[in-house]
């Protein structure tokens, strides 16, 4: 499997599953763009450790994607884009009553709202070229509940609802569009709720990986970022091009219950 000469734009890719995503795609030849908002020193380090690793060209684009014309305009700065990986997301949790207006808002924007505009930017340079894929990053939490995450749940529900909406509009052209849906994995948004909990069920740190994190993942491992970019990887192949408007579970066993 190769996918050299292609461009892969990875939004929120500084970290995580992004990162891991982005590292995947080099491996296999891609070219690749980073994103964050953050525009740290370190950030573009990352792409300079792509570039020297896999020897493949990698920059880092700065864009806030809770702001529609940053989003856009990352795709108009990447260049190139025939592999645009929807990740950028954060979380925060509070029964709904309590739920801050200012963080439902950031979440529906960043989770949900970047992928609508980073989709209606990239389509056209896929189909002039075409090829394309489109993969969303959902969540478990996009075909499950779970109680105190309003608004993670619904911006997860969305995007997978949307991935079916952008198969059907490219059903027939080289295009496919997909959700990935992970169970747990410990990156930094997952390693930020572990004191919170600790704290709420006067729990140490194994037992809150264990019976509160890992509870519903029945194969009680975390995924891992690498498998995340082996299956990103996948649905850019060549054996994939009849997958579109699908999701795909890497969540030990979460959603079989
Ligand atoms: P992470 O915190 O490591 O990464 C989130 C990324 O989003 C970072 O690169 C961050 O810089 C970026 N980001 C946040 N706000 C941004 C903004 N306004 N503009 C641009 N970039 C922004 O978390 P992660 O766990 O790697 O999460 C990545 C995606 O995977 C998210 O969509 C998350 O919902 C999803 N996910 C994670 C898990 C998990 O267990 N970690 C499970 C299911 C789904």
């Amino acid at each position: 499997m190769s996918l050299q000469g292609k461009t892969a734009v990875i939004t929120g890719s500084n970290s995580g599953i992004g990162l891991g995503i982005a590292r995947e795609l080099a491996k296999q030849g891609a070219h690749v763009v980073l994103n964050s908002f953050t525009d740290r020193d370190e950030d573009h380090a990352l792409a300079a450790d792509i570039a020297a690793e896999f020897g493949v060209d990698a920059k880092y684009v700065a864009a806030d994607m809770s702001k529609g014309d940053d989003c856009r305009r990352l795709i108009s700065e990447s260049g190139a884009c025939d592999i645009l990986i929807n990740n950028a997301g954060i979380q925060h949790v509070a029964p709904i009553q309590d739920f801050p207006t200012a963080k439902w808002d950031a979440i529906i924007a960043i989770n949900l709202t970047s992928a609508f505009h980073t989709t209606a930017a990239a389509l056209e340079g896929m189909r002039e070229k075409g090829w394309g894929r489109v993969i969303n990053i959902a969540s478990a939490h996009g075909l499950t509940a779970s109680p105190y995450k309003s608004a993670y749940v619904a911006a997860k529900h969305g995007i997978v609802g949307m991935t079916k909406v952008v198969a059907l509009e490219t059903a027939q052209e080289p295009i496919t569009a997909n959700a990935i849906c992970p169970g747990y994995v410990l990156t930094p948004l997952v390693e930020s709720q572990i004191p919170e909990t600790m704290k709420e069920y006067d729990m140490d740190r194994e037992t809150v990986i264990k019976e509160v994190l890992l509870k519903r993942q029945p194969s009680k491992e975390f995924a891992t970022t690498e498998q995340l970019g082996g299956t990103a990887a996948f649905l850019c192949s060549d054996a994939a091009a009849q997958i579109t408007g699908t999701t795909i579970s890497v969540d030990g066993g979460w959603t079989a219950l």
